[in-house]
């Protein structure tokens, strides 16, 4: 063979061996050959929300051997878990999710992450009724009786225990019942709840009378009657934050904090591979998850979903939902008393309900100077809108009388929870809503949880994803 023909060989082979290469099917997905390599993450599970829900997933799957990435678009896990530090006292004040069930599974879920626990003690209360839409204290407000409390309690105990299933989601009878779709406000008269409805509103903050009686009954269920009359937990710093501290100390840069996710790409007919590709804008720039299966545990609104490409089904269940606004704040001022909690009573409304939009109540922290504010609305509203309301309301606290020395309030923190308690109406329920709702589990390699799913509750929810992952792992 002359040098010349050698040559001409090797150009041949190299040539040859491109075209192979061309040919060959990559084992890439797509969408991965538009990142650099260290930019592909490639996870078993990802989880979009790094909130209660989505941070409890992150550590149960990890501990079940399978690698996660959560993607989370505010800085910080935890979601409606907030906690203010005082810089002077350095006392930390929770002043979004305060109480957890005690349950073994609350409990081994702090021991999993080493944060210790305590029952929480509810200082007693030095509490005036102040209707807020006039500042003035309705002496003639007359809270019920322990007894009358006690009796309403047992009727209501007795209608919950007809339908055990609904403490482990909206798990309902077919056809559903009339007495779950009923307004909760001909329950109240039905069975004579009257004692119980300003407590269910406490618990509730929201405008009840108007909503199906199942949703009452998931929010003020047997389990948490249970803890209201036999003690909370809590954390025992009284800084519930450190829950996900402690995760993101676990999690470490598979929690993907202040990032946004931009699309998702799931196929039709997902595979057992790698078929679910994520793309998120992180403070390092682009990512690219590529996942087998996605948890979703955000709010599915279809807005909040924009980066989904949903499927007739999903979009048709999550476009039924409405929505109250919910926000959470600590304000400085001098004048209102440390020691007093003001609840907003409506003077002339059914069962001293407040009328809203307005602040739910005003409450202690233990650090002087500093107050709570809750404050809800039946539906959307900007934060300023909010925090002009707020002001507005201590005004009329100091010209009402109920508080000569309220003055306008310094916000120190202030929160919005809004979109808050999904629900949907009495027709949809009776049409299968949820039957329908649950039957997207598993479509498309997606799962959900979060509260929309069964309750605003973080210990009921972890109980509830508790019961999502063996689907999602199978
Ligand atoms: C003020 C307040 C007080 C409460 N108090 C209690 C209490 O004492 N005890 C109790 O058990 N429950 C309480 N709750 C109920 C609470 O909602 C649940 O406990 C629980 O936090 C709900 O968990 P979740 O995972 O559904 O939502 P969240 O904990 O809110 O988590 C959702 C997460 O998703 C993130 N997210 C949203 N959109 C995106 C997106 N596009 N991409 C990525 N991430 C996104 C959010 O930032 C958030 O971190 C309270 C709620 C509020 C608002």
């Amino acid at each position: 063979m002359t040098p010349s023909t050698r040559t001409l060989l090797k150009v041949c082979l190299r040539l040859y061996l491109i075209g192979v290469a061309l040919a060959l099917p990559s084992n890439k997905h797509e969408h991965e050959r538009n990142y650099k390599p260290q930019d592909v993450i490639i996870r078993d599970v990802c989880i979009i929300g790094g909130g209660s829900t989505g941070t409890y997933s992150a550590i149960r799957l990890r501990d079940m051997g399978k690698s996660v990435a959560v993607v989370e678009i505010k800085d910080r896990l935890g979601g409606h878990t907030e906690t203010y530090i005082d810089p002077v006292s350095h006392v930390p004040i929770d002043y979004g999710v305060e109480f957890f069930h005690n349950l073994s599974l609350v409990t081994d879920w702090f021991t999993r992450l080493g944060v210790s626990w305590t029952k929480a003690i509810i200082p007693p209360i030095n509490t005036q009724n102040v209707d807020f839409r006039t500042g003035i204290i309705d002496a003639s407000y007359v809270p019920a009786s322990q007894a009358a409390l006690g009796q309403a309690l047992g009727v209501w105990t007795s209608l919950l225990l007809k339908y055990p299933t609904l403490n482990y989601g909206f798990i309902l009878p077919d056809p559903v019942p009339d007495e779950l779709l009923t307004p909760f406000r001909d329950t109240v008269k039905k069975y004579s709840l009257d004692a119980l409805v300003y407590l269910i509103f406490e618990f509730r903050q929201e405008s009840i009378l108007d909503q199906p009686t199942l949703y009452v009954m998931k929010n003020f269920g047997l389990d948490l009657i249970n803890n209201i009359i036999n003690g909370f937990l809590t954390t025992a710093d009284h800084d519930n934050s450190e829950i996900y501290q402690k995760a993101l100390g676990i999690l470490g840069t598979d929690a993907l904090l202040s990032s946004k996710v931009e699309n998702i790409d799931r196929p039709s007919s997902p595979s057992a591979n790698y078929t679910i590709s994520i793309a998120v804008s992180t403070p390092s720039g682009r990512k690219l998850i590529v996942a087998k299966k996605l948890l979703i545990t955000i709010p599915p609104l279809p807005h909040i979903l924009d980066f989904l490409d949903l499927t007739d089904a999903e979009r048709d269940v999550f476009s039924q939902f409405n929505f109250v606004g919910y926000w959470t704040s600590i304000v400085r001022h001098d004048g209102i008393p440390d020691d007093i909690q003001i609840n907003n009573i409506g003077a002339d409304t059914p069962y001293n309900l407040p009328v809203l939009p307005g602040i739910i109540s005003i409450t202690q922290t233990g650090v002087p100077g500093l107050h709570g504010v809750k404050f809800g609305s039946p539906y959307a509203m900007s934060d300023d809108d909010v925090k002009n309301s707020i002001i507005d309301t201590f005004k009329r606290l100091k010209t009402g009388g109920a508080d000569v020395n309220a003055t306008a309030p310094d916000f120190v923190v202030f929160s919005s929870h809004t979109p808050f308690d999904l629900k949907v109406g009495a027709d949809a329920i009776k049409a299968g809503f949820y039957e329908k709702m649950y039957a997207l589990q598993g479509v498309r390699g997606t799962w959900w949880t979060g509260a929309a799913w069964n309750v605003h509750d973080s210990s009921l929810l972890w109980a509830f994803t508790e019961g999502v992952l063996p689907s999602l792992l199978a």
